[in-house]
């Protein structure tokens, strides 16, 4: 080992869904929306004046934070804006999770929580689920550096209630609760309205599900006027310049048209009932979720050789080799004849 070896940090990286370069194929592994972003994004993107990218964007995401501010009625001081709801889960983690309790998250969520400890050096402990991989709000009571979870959680998409998320808030007014809300817009409630009352919740969305531009990478959070304080000194210690003018001026533009988002979110809800429904005839089992997946498992079938199958039939979804969940499958809601396609295969594989 060369000396230099040793100073080096080593870390054992998150592996995001694959990317297939195939062309004909039914890409349900990463969740994301299978209808286009509105179309102001297309208008926007065309008015774009090419000579505005000669200068640096706006650090303070200006454009875009009013534009979210008018849309969900917060104050612009209470939003931070990032590339993506990872950048700005990241800096969440870099700023607020600095104690030496450990941090709580669920043994099965998002795999990316505990990526960022490991990076960013933070204690942790995963706090199991229980046999119907729902959260139990009483196992939060205990010392703790602060706590995150995604509502509705993935890959489980099992919704936690507002009242089970105060309960969480109540016994841990000391510490910082964020809740990732990534999925939220397909059939959860809020904890949005809670960040009056708490001075410790911090919600975090994204622009990559319900507004079809994973590919753009906005996310944003919403919290008082102290924490998103925090949030930016962090940040302007880090990259001033996160966030490129396309993406700050597509993003207002797309985040204005909540018209648009109400007929692609109804029309993925409307596709996950009529899936649900066909995936529980053939003999599935999976909790009701609230997000744009399925998380399911069958007694008689192997996940890993399904998960073979259906890759060869170029169909693509998600299989975690980890404890607990190695017989589930996680399946993107996808059109109706993507949905039709990939039914039609399992009547046939059973
Ligand atoms: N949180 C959760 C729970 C997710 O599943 C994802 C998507 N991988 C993200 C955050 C990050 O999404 P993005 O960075 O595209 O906003």
């Amino acid at each position: 080992m060369k000396n230099w070896e040793k100073n080096v940090r080593k870390v054992v990286p998150y592996v995001p869904g694959e990317q297939p370069k195939e062309d004909h194929l039914i890409k349900l592994n990463t969740n994301e929306n299978p209808y286009p972003p509105s179309p102001k994004a297309e208008q926007c993107l065309r008015e774009l004046e090419i000579s505005a990218f000669r200068k640096y964007p706006d650090p303070e995401c200006r454009e875009l934070i009013q534009a979210i501010s008018r849309a969900y009625g917060v104050p612009e001081s209470r939003i931070f804006a990032g590339v993506g709801s990872d950048d700005v889960l990241a800096m969440l983690f870099l700023t607020f999770f600095h104690g030496t309790a450990p941090i709580l998250f669920p043994d099965i969520t998002y795999s990316f929580y505990d990526v960022w400890a490991e990076l960013l050096r933070i204690p942790y402990e995963t706090v199991p689920l229980d046999e119907e991989f729902a959260i139990r709000p009483g196992d939060y009571q205990r010392e703790n550096g602060g706590i995150i979870f995604p509502n509705p959680n993935a890959p489980t998409g099992r919704l936690l209630s507002l009242d089970l998320i105060k309960e969480i808030l109540d016994a841990n007014s000391d510490s910082i609760v964020i809740v990732d809300e990534a999925y939220i817009d397909f059939g959860g409630e809020s904890a949005l309205p809670l960040i009056d009352q708490y001075e410790n919740l911090i919600v975090v969305r994204t622009f990559s599900k319900s507004y079809s531009m994973a590919g753009m990478r906005i996310g944003y959070a919403f919290g008082q006027e102290h924490l998103i304080s925090y949030l930016n000194d962090v940040k302007f210690s880090f990259n001033s310049y996160t966030m490129n003018l396309p993406a700050l001026k597509i993003g207002a533009a797309v985040i204005s048209d909540q018209e648009y988002l109400s007929m692609t979110k109804n029309k993925i809800i409307k596709t996950r009932e009529w899936f649900s429904k066909e995936m529980r005839a053939l003999g599935f089992s999976f909790s009701e979720s609230a997000s744009n997946f399925l998380f399911v498992t069958h007694e008689k079938v192997d996940a890993k050789e399904l998960f073979e199958a259906l890759k060869k039939a170029h169909i693509y979804v998600r299989h975690f080799r980890k404890p607990r969940i190695d017989q589930y499958l996680r399946i993107t809601i996808g059109t109706d004849e993507e949905m039709q396609t990939l039914v039609a295969f399992l009547k046939e594989y059973l």
